[in-house]
């Protein structure tokens, strides 16, 4: 049977091999170890076709996107991730795609230590559902809650990027190769910030991924805490591409609002900020600290004279 055949072909030993998996794909359910006196994260995200990725995309971006997304959530929460499941629905049992979906995958989950342990394979209309498990140590993890007021805000890298390549992809704009190259690296192949959101346990106070724009991100994050904040239009890291045409773009707006980007948005408290900026540094992936957390509830974007812009709050939103 077709559907037999594509799991035992495909996705039988996808990741990296890890011994604390008992049973992985093969029975009605995986068995894992986890780690003795660690908290267990959990995120699930689904990608459907046209939605979450343009027609253009190929099977291993899609594969690696998948994945990416949830580690992206797991970084957002200063996990370590371990296990993957994956719910696959596809038009039909396309071999050539599933191969190169399943190699998209496989790189990205050795890369970060993630074994897929089971999922679920069916006919429809094409869909993505990834599942991934990872640790934090206890009472560690980084949520949305956390932010006080004069904490500062950063986020660990260029922002717009994504939603530039998006408009590349669909024919909406073009750019000289050169150029276009990182932004549409960027809407492809976005890599998770695992690493800084693991180093960011005891210095963040919050902390959220880019998925929808950072206006409706960082929204989230002050609204599960309880506070506002003002950002420095002039602070927000962009992308060579997107700074050059960000006229064309329309603007502060598009950076501030084109999802896709996952990067992390995080506040820190003022007695962490330098040990940050040092982080920052070390990291090399182009973040900035980018504005500071107010007691007045709102979101107030400045620019270099201290006028404060009018911006549409709105991220994507699937039943808008
Ligand atoms: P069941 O009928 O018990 O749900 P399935 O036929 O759906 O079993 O799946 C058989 C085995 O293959 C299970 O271990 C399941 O976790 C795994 N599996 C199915 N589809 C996938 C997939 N897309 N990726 C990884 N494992 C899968
Ligand atoms: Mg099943």
């Amino acid at each position: 049977m077709a559907e037999f055949a594509l799991i035992r072909d495909y996705f039988s030993t996808l990741g990296s091999p890890r011994d604390d998996v008992i049973l992985g794909v093969g029975d009605d359910g995986a068995l894992v170890r986890p780690r003795p006196g660690q908290e267990l994260v959990l995120v699930l995200d689904t990608l459907v076709a046209g939605v979450h990725f343009p027609g253009s995309a190929s099977p291993a971006d899609i594969g690696h996107k998948a994945l990416a997304v949830n580690l992206s959530d797991l970084a957002a929460m200063g996990a370590e991730p371990a296990w993957a499941t994956l719910g696959l629905t596809l038009p039909k049992p396309d071999r050539d795609w599933v191969r190169a979906f399943a190699q998209g995958f496989d790189a990205l989950a050795r890369q970060h230590g993630v074994q897929l342990v089971g999922g679920d394979t069916t006919r429809g209309p094409l869909s993505v559902t990834v599942q991934v498990a990872g640790h934090v140590p206890p009472g560690q993890a980084l949520r949305r809650d956390g932010a006080r007021p004069g904490d500062a805000i950063f986020v660990t890298g260029p922002l717009g990027g994504a939603g530039l390549g998006l408009k590349l992809a669909l024919g909406e704009l073009t750019l000289p190769r050169a150029l276009a190259r990182e932004p549409l690296r960027r809407l492809h192949r976005p890599e998770p910030r695992l690493r800084e959101g693991q180093a960011l346990r005891g210095l963040a106070s919050a902390a959220i991924d880019i998925s929808d724009g950072l206006l409706a991100d960082l929204g989230h994050l002050l609204a599960a805490s309880g506070v506002g904040a003002r950002v420095r239009l002039e602070a927000l890291p962009l992308d060579e591409s997107v700074r050059a045409c960000l006229a064309e773009l329309g603007g502060w707006q598009a950076p501030l609002s084109a999802g896709d980007d996952y990067e992390l948005c995080f506040t820190v408290p003022p007695e962490q900020v330098a040990a940050c900026e040092r982080l920052l540094t070390e990291w090399a992936c182009g973040g900035a600290r980018i504005g500071s957390v107010e007691r007045e509830s709102g979101l107030r974007c400045e620019d270099a004279r201290g006028r404060v812009h009018p911006m549409q709050q709105g991220g994507y939103e699937h039943f808008a």
